[in-house]
């Protein structure tokens, strides 16, 4: 039965049998992590072959050049091309770099704040704010933080962003200089900007004229059904828009190959891609080349990275599927809690009632199940309405991704019954 129609000894009886379900939890002495999208083992085995790459004696990329000196500040021409279709951004508009694209939005945002844009003077004299679709990825909203970037929440829906919203806060306001998005499979909550959504963005009015999408498409071929929707080509959008300059567009083979020792990516158009150059020669002397080659050498070619995300898809996919079986086992009856179904992506984002996320989190912690802080996915980590939680079932085990869920619905169901007696 629902639980706001239990009556107070169904609740009580409840809060009982919830209570002796963490006690029980508490005496399995788990030790289980939820926390971040990290790819398993088997997922990291799947690239094992780029440790015997590019192999002894092979160092030259297909124009001939040394990939073991410096130069080459905008990456091998053959990982470009391998990624430029997945990404929808041709191949001279996108550069490869190191193994982070979160270090490509650091510096594309503190270029943008020391030295301006190609439209405009530096943000730093200036106060500064970004949109953020709530819920979303913690580490952009660390970023905004760490640079004294106000953060301006606004509500993302399964398609994208509330529309009205965000035309509201960008037209009148010259200082919202910019925003995130994740346009496939959001973090957390799985959200795929549609090409309606998109075009809206790019063609909108901005009182501010450097105005910034740091389009992080960090999921863009992480599938989880049969339906492998293609990027969306936001840049072409934007210079139809006559908005040319509009989009960052950023990615990486963090979760294509390896976490740690992927290639990441930058998109934009060519003033922007000339922007981002001028200041990357600056700070380096080119990029690691030699990973660059061993990934071109790997994946070969689009098709290959496809095959790779099916094989992702095949040790992923049960994980998604048991968390919600679970959830659904669990919860559903009481019809307290919802929850994401993803297609694609590494997250479930899971509201339980408001005012009980932090209590869920800190009781499945004491329990030895640890999952990403309560609020995490809102901009200074405060989740107004305190009812978000991001579950990530890549890394575990599958036996425990199940035992992490069903000590967390116990929590879930725990909480809520506290909650309601008061
Ligand atoms: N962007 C999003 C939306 C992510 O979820 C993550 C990792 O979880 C990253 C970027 C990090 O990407 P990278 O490993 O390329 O720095």
């Amino acid at each position: 039965m629902r639980l706001s129609e239990l009556s107070r000894d169904e609740l009580v009886a409840l809060r009982t049998e919830s209570q002796t379900a963490y006690d029980a939890l508490l005496e399995r002495g788990l030790k289980l992590d939820l926390t971040r999208g990290k790819p398993s083992a088997a997922q990291l085995d799947l690239s094992n072959e780029l440790l015997e790459l590019p192999g002894a004696g092979r160092y030259t990329d297909a124009a001939g050049v040394d990939c073991r000196n410096y130069g080459g500040t905008q990456g091998l021409t053959e990982v470009r091309e391998i990624f430029a279709p997945l990404l929808g951004v041709p191949a001279a508009q996108l550069v490869a770099g190191d193994n982070a694209s979160l270090s490509i939005m650091h510096d594309a945002l503190v270029f943008s704040l020391l030295k301006g844009t190609t439209d405009g003077p530096r943000w730093v004299d200036q106060p500064v704010k970004f949109l953020c679709p709530v819920p979303g990825y913690d580490r952009h909203f660390a970023l905004c933080e760490a640079y004294g970037i106000e953060m301006v929440p606004v509500d993302l829906g399964p398609h994208g962003p509330d529309l009205d919203q965000v035309r509201a806060l960008v037209a009148d306001d010259p200082s919202v200089k910019g925003m995130w998005v994740v346009p496939t499979y959001a973090n957390p909550d799985g959200a795929v900007y549609s090409e309606e959504v998109t075009r809206a963005l790019v063609e909108m009015e901005t009182a501010a004229p450097d105005f910034r999408i740091f389009w992080d498409n960090a999921y863009a071929v992480h599938h989880l059904t049969e339906d492998e929707r293609p990027a969306i080509d936001v840049l072409g959008l934007a210079e139809a828009a006559g908005h040319p300059d509009r989009v960052f567009v950023f990615a990486s083979s963090s979760k294509i190959t390896f976490a740690g020792a992927g290639v990441s990516f930058f998109g934009s158009s060519p003033a922007n891609v000339a922007w981002y150059l001028g200041h990357l020669a600056v700070r380096t002397i080119g990029p690691d080349k030699l990973n660059h080659l061993r990934h071109a050498l790997y994946l070969r070619d689009a098709e290959g990275v496809r095959r790779l995300m099916r094989a992702h898809r095949e040790i992923l996919r049960p994980k998604f599927d048991q968390v919600a079986e679970i959830l659904t086992r669990r919860l559903g009856e009481h019809e307290l809690a919802s929850w994401t179904d993803p297609e694609g992506g590494y997250f479930i984002s899971l509201d339980v009632p408001d005012g009980t996320a932090s209590r869920v989190v800190a009781l499945a912690k004491q329990a030895g199940i640890a999952m990403t802080a309560a609020g995490a996915a809102f901009p200074y980590g405060r989740d107004p309405r305190d009812r978000n939680i991001r579950i990530a079932p890549s890394m575990p085990a599958p036996a425990d991704v199940a035992a992490a869920i069903d000590g967390l619905a116990t929590c879930v169901l725990l909480a809520a019954a506290e909650q309601r007696l008061g």
